[in-house]
């Protein structure tokens, strides 16, 4: 292949550049199409092991890296990747459920997770059922052998109630031994706790959230821990037509390193603020399961090492829903959006009854703060700042 023009030579070249290239990062390697040696190996690639390449939808050398790093992170065998964290969830959902099966959420699961059994599932004649994870018999009460899939989370969403995941495990294993259980894991990032030690079938992963570390990036992944369960969920992962950019599988890449550092700055700087949340007279309880007398704090101590930098506040009941938007307001480090794990700390306001679909403890208003990696006392500050605001006179 030496006579040809130039730009045929400017798409097929005969320079190729020496092989056993080493540097701290694996390449971005981009491809919808991919190259096979010959029609014998078209026809013979499997792309479901990953002992070839066949398609750019079922991974470059890039996505291969990141899944294994995932699933080593969580102590698991195999990673899939979606384009964000509720993809994941919804690549469980599809995979594992099919009509007139129901699955269980608990109450203080992420919400999006819960509104998409109420729709596209319910649609497709799948029904839901929440339970109380602060309560195994209330979830004991619903297993049956139409339950296919039972979701935990720990901690739960915004509420950050930690469950007594061995005691759920133990009730789903005995009363609906066909049921698959997915752990959303974001929260504990494969760092707090060990959830295939706890005997979870399957993680879910928001790498939009600490993994990413950066706020710029949407990414979830499935972490499993046996060969047949893989298998399925690969399949609709591959029919769903499933991908992941590039250029953010690197950018997670390069901030998995960091991670357990980020991990266990965010949580110093979380579990100080919380207590200085707890000496507030504004604030009636303070969410955060690693400080005494928060819910679920006994299981959290059994069961975790560490914690995520998040917590909430649940101001007095005398403060209006309009006072916890001003505090949130007045906030100046603290900046107003959706999301965690990133180098910014964020606040958002929440109305738990609204949260929720069974009865809730909270009356007042809550403040849900995510913890980025500023200076702490300069968050301290921060906030007592914007709680001056509650006691100017309306
Ligand atoms: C953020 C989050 C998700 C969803 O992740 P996205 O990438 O934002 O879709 C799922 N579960 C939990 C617990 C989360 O915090």
């Amino acid at each position: 292949m030496t006579e040809k023009s130039r730009s045929t030579s400017l798409i097929h070249h005969d320079y190729v550049p020496p092989a056993d290239f080493a540097s701290p990062v694996v390449g971005v390697h981009k491809a919808s199409t991919v190259f096979f040696p010959n029609t014998a190996a078209l026809r013979t690639h499997s792309w479901l092991d990953k002992s070839a390449y066949t398609y750019g939808l079922h991974g470059t050398p890039t996505t291969f890296t990141l899944e294994a790093r995932i699933a080593s992170l969580e102590g698991g065998q195999q990673a899939l990747l979606a384009s964000s964290g509720l993809a994941a969830i919804s690549l469980v959902d599809m995979a594992l459920l099919a009509q007139d099966d129901e699955l269980l959420l608990p109450d203080n699961a992420y919400g999006p997770g819960k509104t998409l059994a109420r729709h596209e599932l319910r649609s497709w004649g799948i029904t839901h059922r929440v339970y109380d994870a602060m309560d195994p018999a209330s979830l004991a009460a619903l297993l049956s052998p139409k339950v296919k899939l039972v979701w935990l989370e720990a901690a739960g969403s915004v509420t950050m109630e930690f469950p007594d995941l061995r005691a759920l495990i133990k009730a789903i294993r005995e009363h609906a031994p066909q049921a698959v259980i997915a752990l959303d894991n974001t929260w504990g990032a494969g760092i707090a706790f060990d959830a295939f030690a706890l005997g979870v079938d399957l993680t879910v992963h928001a790498l939009t959230k600490y993994p990413s570390g950066g706020g710029d990036v949407l990414m979830g992944s499935v972490v499993t821990a046996d060969e047949r369960l893989y298998k399925r969920l690969a399949l609709a992962h591959s029919r769903l037509g499933l991908g992941v950019g590039l250029n953010d599988v690197e950018a997670v890449l390069r901030s998995l390193p960091s991670l357990p550092l980020r991990y266990a700055a965010q949580d110093a700087a979380g579990r100080e603020l919380a207590r200085w949340c707890a000496q507030r007279p504004e604030f009636v309880r303070v969410l955060h399961p690693a400080l005494p007398g928060a819910p679920g704090h006994e299981a959290w101590a059994d069961t975790c090492s560490a914690a995520a930098g998040l917590f909430a506040v649940e101001l007095d009941a005398r403060y209006t829903p309009a006072q916890a938007d001003a505090v949130v307001d007045a906030l100046k480090f603290f900046r107003i959006g959706w999301s965690w794990g990133g180098p910014i700390s964020l606040a958002v306001p929440y109305d738990a009854a609204s949260l929720r679909e069974r009865p809730t403890p909270y009356r007042g208003t809550l403040i849900r703060f995510s913890l980025g990696l500023e200076a702490v006392e300069d968050l301290i500050a921060d906030l007592e700042q914007a709680l001056a605001v509650l006691n100017e006179r309306a």
